[in-house]
């Protein structure tokens, strides 16, 4: 079906994630149940209680049947979803609903409906938790009113998946051989259909603005540049194929130390979550890990974890890198990551607020109790254990955490730097520290004072702007002055151009999710130290984040 420019959208744009491209034919998502009638039922509230807790069970069984058959992010996404049809409070409300006259099917809408507002009023990581409850409800109702359950359509051939927003439980179980792409209207970078895509390396845009896909309608999604191209030309599906045999051929290449064409060794690591994470990041070549988020093991926990629980995780995490550096950060809370037992009162502006280290000196014994647990794991592992605090903003700030980590007996304590002071004072940072670590997801947040987890400003939430660049410049200048390493563990490091550039710009080693490290290895390999500053230097030059990367690109393309 041929689209004529002007009349009708030629290409839609959204938030690309990975660097992957795929072509095919869209297949939409079928569509969730309609809204429940808000009649009165004529059953009785027992009966239709009944019918809620029946339908409820049964879901649950059906997604711990579903999460059995998986592994990895996949079952705990399942499970989680399953635990959330058992919560008291969702069967309490449902009870209240029913017992007011409601059907089963409207107390289940109306039961989730509730919880779904707390999350999202919640903001941030807890909001986008959201779509799972959505799902669940959706399931329940489908169940109760014996309709289909929403879910993956099955058009007989591989197909490009359109969806309102993926449930999590589709994304986890989704078919490779025949889902060639995701697009979703809804969900941010930090979505679970962005978390999970990335995991599965599935082509995938979320947050895009395709309302207007059209079922059957043959698609470009180019993952890398956040596009989905209609009717493509034959052109267009030529470049295409040629970009997908050079990133197949980037996978299967030989894995090997990350190094510049020169020789300069840059280190590739892993950013991991879960110690589970570990063998898969070994088998795709990371060379250590550059960060580990600890507290993403404890989002749910209501009180802090106890010291012997976070030994077992660190020494699980540890004992997967023999001789390796692993950097592992202190808890970050707040904002769109809150923990319940290191604050989490109302704020106005929660980035800006009791976040970080600032939340960790206010209830000091918890991070005493971390430090100690890692000491512990650190002792039974011959792994290089680092530790780091997040969301320094002081020199004052810095020197206190490298002096309760050494105390602890720790001997490698370094600092994030992703508050725009920090980057600015680096060499006074880095002289309180052993290294520096720059995280350009918050960087760039704080520079340009927007908000990482809101579509509306994802514009300008681009590591690539030249004000964020000048100012991993100013951290590399100080770390080379006093010898000491800074490595970047933002998404930035993921994007194989923009990490010759942060290498250029002084960046000793880079960490990533490891499902990038092939395209970051095979890029660095391609330019020495000099050319790496120079394409640096380029972008550094320019005006804004898309003129930036223009520059680095015609730069590179000279030494090509
Ligand atoms: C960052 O801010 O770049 C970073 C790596 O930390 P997080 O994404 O966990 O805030
Ligand atoms: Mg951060």
């Amino acid at each position: 079906m041929p689209i004529e420019p002007g009349v009708v959208e030629v290409e839609f744009i959204g938030i690309g994630v990975g660097r992957g491209i795929a072509i095919g034919p869209v297949a939409w998502m079928s569509p969730p149940p309609p809204e429940p009638s808000t009649a009165a039922s004529g059953r009785g509230p027992e009966l239709e209680l009944e019918r809620a807790e029946a339908a409820a069970a049964e879901v649950a069984r059906e997604l711990r049947s579903r999460a059995a058959a998986v592994e990895g992010t996949a079952a705990e996404v399942l499970e989680a979803q399953a635990l959330m049809l058992e919560d008291p409070a969702v069967h309490g409300s449902i009870a209240e609903h029913v017992g007011r006259g409601a059907t089963a099917e409207r107390a289940v809408f109306e039961a989730f409906a509730g919880y779904r507002e707390l999350l999202t009023g919640m903001g941030g990581y807890l909001a986008e938790r959201a779509a799972d409850l959505a799902d669940v409800a959706h399931r329940v109702i489908a169940e109760l009113s014996g309709a289909a359950a929403p879910g993956i359509p099955d058009p007989g051939h591989p197909f490009v998946l359109v969806a309102h927003d993926l449930a999590p439980a589709d994304t986890a179980t989704l078919d490779l051989e025949r889902v060639l792409a995701v697009v979703t209207l809804e969900g941010g970078p930090t979505s679970h259909t962005a978390i999970l895509a990335r995991e599965k390396s599935l082509v995938a845009i979320v947050g895009a603005d395709a309302a207007g896909l059209v079922e059957g309608e043959t698609v470009i999604v180019d993952a890398e540049h956040g596009r989905i191209v209609r009717a493509p030309t034959a052109d267009e599906v030529a470049a295409a194929v040629a970009r997908q045999e050079e990133l197949a051929a980037e996978a299967a290449a030989p894995i090997a130390p990350g190094r510049l064409a020169d020789g300069t060794p840059v280190p590739l690591l892993a950013n991991l979550g879960d110690p589970a994470g570990a063998e898969e990041a070994v088998r795709l070549g990371a060379e250590g890990v550059g960060l580990f988020r600890t507290e993403f093991l404890f989002l749910g926990s209501e009180s802090a974890p106890s010291g012997a629980v976070q030994q077992e995780a660190y020494e699980r995490l540890l004992a997967a890198f023999p001789e390796r550096k692993v950097v592992v950060r202190v808890l970050d809370a707040g904002a769109d990551k809150p923990l319940a037992f290191l604050g989490g009162q109302h704020e106005e502006n929660p980035a800006l607020g009791v976040r970080g280290i600032r939340a960790l000196r206010r209830t000091e014994p918890v991070l005493r109790e971390q430090l100690d647990a890692l000491a512990v794991a650190a002792s039974r592992t011959n792994a290089r254990l680092e530790v780091m605090a997040p969301m320094i903003a002081t020199v004052e700030e810095a020197a206190w955490f490298a002096g309760i980590v050494h105390a602890t007996g720790l001997p490698v304590a370094g600092v994030m730097v992703e508050v725009p002071a920090a980057a600015l004072l680096a060499d006074r940072v880095l002289a309180a520290v052993d290294f520096a670590s720059i995280g350009t997801n918050d960087l760039t947040q704080y520079t340009m004072a927007a908000d990482r987890v809101l579509g509306e400003v994802a514009e300008l939430q681009d590591p690539w702007h030249p004000a964020v660049l000048g100012l991993v410049a100013a951290v590399g200048e100080a770390g080379a002055a006093l010898g000491k390493p800074v490595g970047i563990c933002g998404e930035a490091a993921a994007d194989p151009l923009l990490a010759v550039v942060l290498v250029g710009l002084g960046a000793t080693s880079l960490s990533m999710s490891p499902s990038a490290l092939a395209g970051v290895r095979a890029r660095l390999l391609r330019y020495s130290a000099v050319q790496a500053r120079s394409i640096a230097e380029a972008a550094l030059a320019a005006d804004g984040a898309g003129s930036a990367r223009s520059a680095a690109e015609a730069a590179a393309a000279a030494f090509a």
